[in-house]
């Protein structure tokens, strides 16, 4: 099968998220790119970790969202996916899950200070906090925005993603990144590690929660559910093409 070793590798990544603790059902997604190539391998949407094998990894274009003829659409985050692989260009894979620590901080909406030593090992200072959505882009191309709210929130506070490969959708969960595969899941285990210190430590005990905007409840809701929905793999015929 075509791109066999980077489905493979892939693969084994989404595994791994499950093997660390980091994903339940089937929230999160790992990708990679081959920059050589022009293409990002992606897990598909929707389907149990069980079920998940080199062959249905979803292949796009890097440069245009183009989905490669396959059985399955990718997942619902492919073009938060992309716009990072397009802005960050020394970054090679991707890591999103729904960790119960590093989500709890995300949904706190408040950027995570390096407390200490492990912290320190894999990111160099503060994790970011991305700026939130305005109602045009939840309306929008809502997953291309969150890719564009990360990258806006890297340049205003000129970070350098290689030095903090991580950042938290407020309302939402992680991001996390790596020059390869291993480190970008590293990386993942370690924000988890760093967040749930932090939360014994009694840091953000202090902060009252926000409920989320209710334009992403009813943007996230109706992913999943209903007519509009676009979530998991599409009964009548794929979509193909993925906004860029
Ligand atoms: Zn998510």
């Amino acid at each position: 099968m075509k791109f066999q070793a980077l489905r493979e590798q892939v693969c084994e990544a989404n595994l791994a998220t499950v093997k660390h603790g980091l994903v339940a059902l089937t929230w999160g997604n790992v990708s990679a790119v081959d920059r050589n190539r022009g293409i990002v391998a992606i897990k598909p949407s929707g389907i149990s970790y069980e079920e998940l094998t080199p062959e249905n990894m979803v292949i796009c274009e890097l440069a245009s969202g183009s989905v490669h003829p396959g059985p399955f659409d990718p997942s619902s985050d492919t073009p938060t996916h992309l716009h990072l692989y397009r802005s960050f260009p020394s970054i090679g894979a991707i890591v999103h899950t729904h960790s119960s620590y590093a989500t709890a901080w995300a949904q706190l909406a408040r950027p995570l200070p390096c407390y200490g030593t492990t912290h320190a090992d894999h990111f160099r200072g503060t994790i970011p906090v991305a700026r939130p959505l305005s109602g045009d882009e939840i309306a929008g191309n809502y997953e291309h925005a969150a890719g564009v709210s990360i990258v806006d929130t890297f340049c205003a506070n000129h970070l350098n993603p290689d030095h903090v490969p991580a950042v938290f959708l407020p309302g939402h969960a992680p991001f996390v990144w790596g020059p390869k595969l291993r480190p970008a899941v590293d990386n993942a285990v370690a924000l988890e590690e760093v967040a749930c210190m932090a939360l014994l430590m009694g840091a953000g005990h202090n902060a009252a929660p926000s409920p989320l905007d209710p334009r992403i409840v009813d943007k996230h809701y109706s992913r999943k559910h209903g007519a509009d929905a676009y979530y998991g793999q599409a009964t009548t015929p794929k979509r193909g093409i993925i906004p860029s």
